[in-house]
């Protein structure tokens, strides 16, 4: 080859690869950090310890002490769709947005929210309440780690996960006890289900937690769709496409990384802007979907339940472990939660 050609190809392939890596970067950058929806004072919040914090949240309908296990949202789901039509309405439909590792002291930020999905359901006639990970109250000594994999699981099979061996990420579930998405279907409460996530610890690899459900839901002609796209945007956009449709799956569990993802990179706390700005745009994706689910042309024969919650919390730039932080969670539902 000519000398002239090589270098031709090397400029070519220097391009490429600078061009990759700074389009990486700016398309990195507008999907975790656009801060439009920040306002002022975000970054001058006033530092308070957590405990303080978690005594004085708005919102709340029950204190910390009374916080529920997180396996409550099966808890709530399974009771919506066993439970009678309400009248007027003739179909059962439940929708859960999962905001991963999203703090619960975040909810001081809802006050000044421009959107907070969070709010409206609590307008809507629901309920915010705390709620807790690990597999056991704080202060006792957490049995199970605050980490992804075990706290969506715990929610998904209503037991704790690491009582059927995902007591970590990477740690595939047997098929049986089946999560909700499949055993709503297969039980007939619900026609199709769908599981809408940005993170490929679900479901997209070898170890993934719910490979072997996808693969049963597969082989057995379970109609339950399993997409994962590669950021939270395409995740908000698969939901929607989904809610947008007629005939919408009954049952949607989804989960979006956008606090995870920052706390990780640069700390879980409200202190920090640019996990402000992370919670921000999970609200905002949180509101795009309700309205979604509200715009439907059938919104008012449909008995909704719609549901926001997160698998933990986070402490410095991780979670996994037993402290407060890391243990205390939340649910956020269009209905009430609590008996009265
Ligand atoms: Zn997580």
């Amino acid at each position: 080859m000519k000398k002239s050609v090589k270098i031709i190809i090397a400029v070519i392939a220097c391009v490429l690869v600078i061009g990759g890596v700074i389009g990486g970067y700016v398309g990195y950058e507008l999907t975790y950090h656009p801060s439009k929806w920040l306002v002022e004072g975000d970054d001058a919040l006033e530092d308070i310890p957590y405990e303080e914090e978690v005594e004085n949240l708005p919102l709340m309908a029950n204190t910390w002490q009374e916080a529920l296990p997180q396996t409550e949202i099966y808890t709530l789901i399974k009771n919506h769709f066993d439970a009678p039509l309400p009248e007027g309405k003739t179909e059962k439909k439940a929708i859960v947005i999962g905001y991963d590792g999203c703090r619960v002291d975040t909810f001081r930020l809802i006050e000044t929210s421009k959107r907070s999905a969070i709010k409206t359901l609590v307008d809507m006639g629901g309920q915010a309440v705390f709620s807790y990970a690990g597999g056991v109250m704080y202060p006792e000594e957490n049995i199970q780690a605050t980490s992804t994999a075990p706290g969506w699981c715990s929610m998904l099979i209503g037991r704790w996960a690491n009582e059927i061996g995902v007591t970590n990420n990477g740690q595939p579930k047997p098929v049986e006890p089946k999560t909700l998405l499949l055993s709503l279907v297969e039980e007939g409460k619900a026609d199709k289900s769908a599981f809408y996530v940005s993170w490929d610890g679900h479901f997209s690899k070898k170890d993934a937690t719910y490979i072997n459900e996808k693969h049963y839901a597969k082989d057995n002609g379970v109609n339950t769709v399993f997409r994962r796209a590669l950021f939270d945007p395409g995740t908000k956009f698969n939901i929607i496409s989904d809610l947008k449709k007629e005939d919408c799956s009954d049952f949607i569990f989804s989960t979006l990384e956008y606090t995870d993802h920052e706390g990780h990179s640069t700390g879980f706390t409200p202190m920090n802007i640019k996990y402000v700005s992370a919670f921000r745009n999970a609200e905002d994706a949180g509101m795009d979907i309700i309205e979604t689910v509200t715009a439907r042309k059938t919104y008012d024969t449909e008995d909704w339940l719609i549901l926001i919650t997160t698998d933990h919390g986070g402490y410095g730039g991780g979670h996994g472990g037993p402290t407060f932080e890391e243990r205390m969670t939340f649910i956020v539902s269009n209905k009430p939660i609590l008996q009265k």
